[in-house]
């Protein structure tokens, strides 16, 4: 197990010492990179100190400073490897296609690390750990400040359906216009926190991302009070969504604008 200190310079992306070549961990074949590491040729593309391949059989491929004392830009909150597992796979499918993503970007100004940028103004964060509503607030604001629109992606371990109110079909009779028979479409009520209740003041859904097998649940807010969301919910694989001016488009959007 990792400490705490040892997660916090882990980097998904090194630069080679000599070329400047940014390498991505799954883009490079994996021999290529042990042999960067074992001449020291791994740089942090941050801080510029050396880093070393670790590959295992059980964790996420990653790269670690070889000191983390050297790192000057250590990171405020350590990052767990689902994380990672989810921000690669955002990196992975949002890249296909864009003219240019980059992975633990540094943005704007206030040099705000984005998990991912997809060219040309998209930030995608793909967030597991808990904020108050103040610090997501001030990330959101500092995105808008920088002309990027920020798509957030919760992780999947925040969605919790509420025990008292199981999943039930959505009623024909259910007054709002939302589609019934699509995309494991269901009712029910959710345990949302503060950091859930700050995106809902600002975006209409909320989305959950697996990393385990590319699923995205999206609420549809019905009423929310306190901790309770009453929601509609459906299921569709990432693949097959887009990046479109105005945010994230999925195929549920049509039948959200056009009820069936
Ligand atoms: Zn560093």
């Amino acid at each position: 197990m990792a400490t705490r200190s040892e997660e916090s310079g882990i980097r998904l992306a090194a630069r080679h010492a000599q070329t400047g070549e940014l390498l991505i961990i799954g883009d490079v074949p994996l021999e290529t990179l042990r042999a960067y590491s074992e001449r020291g040729d791994l740089r942090c593309p941050e801080c510029g100190a050396a880093l070393r391949l670790k590959a295992g059989d059980v964790r996420q491929h990653h790269f670690a400073h070889v000191s983390l004392a050297e790192c000057a830009v250590r990171d405020a909150e350590p990052e767990s490897e689902s994380h990672r597992n989810g921000k690669l796979l955002l990196f992975r499918y949002f890249r296909q296609a864009a003219e240019s993503a980059a992975l633990e970007q540094r943005i704007g100004a206030t040099g705000q690390r984005a998990d991912v940028f997809i060219a040309p103004h998209f930030a995608l964060e793909f967030q597991q750990a808990n904020n108050s509503a103040a610090q997501w607030h001030e990330r959101h604001r500092l995105y808008q400040a920088a002309g990027v629109r920020d798509v957030w992606f919760l992780g999947q371990v925040r969605y919790t359906a509420a025990l008292s109110e199981p999943l039930r079909p959505i009623s024909p009779y259910d007054p709002r216009p939302v589609p019934r028979d699509v995309f494991e479409a269901a009712a029910g009520a959710f345990r949302v926190r503060e950091m859930e209740r700050a995106m809902l003041e600002v975006f209409p859904l909320l989305y959950y991302l697996d990393p385990s097998d590319g699923l995205l649940t999206i609420l549809v807010p019905r009423s929310l009070h306190a901790t309770t969301l009453r929601a509609y919910r459906y299921r569709l694989p990432l693949a097959g969504c887009q990046l479109r001016a105005d945010g994230l488009w999925t195929p549920l959007h049509p039948l959200l604008a056009k009820p069936t």
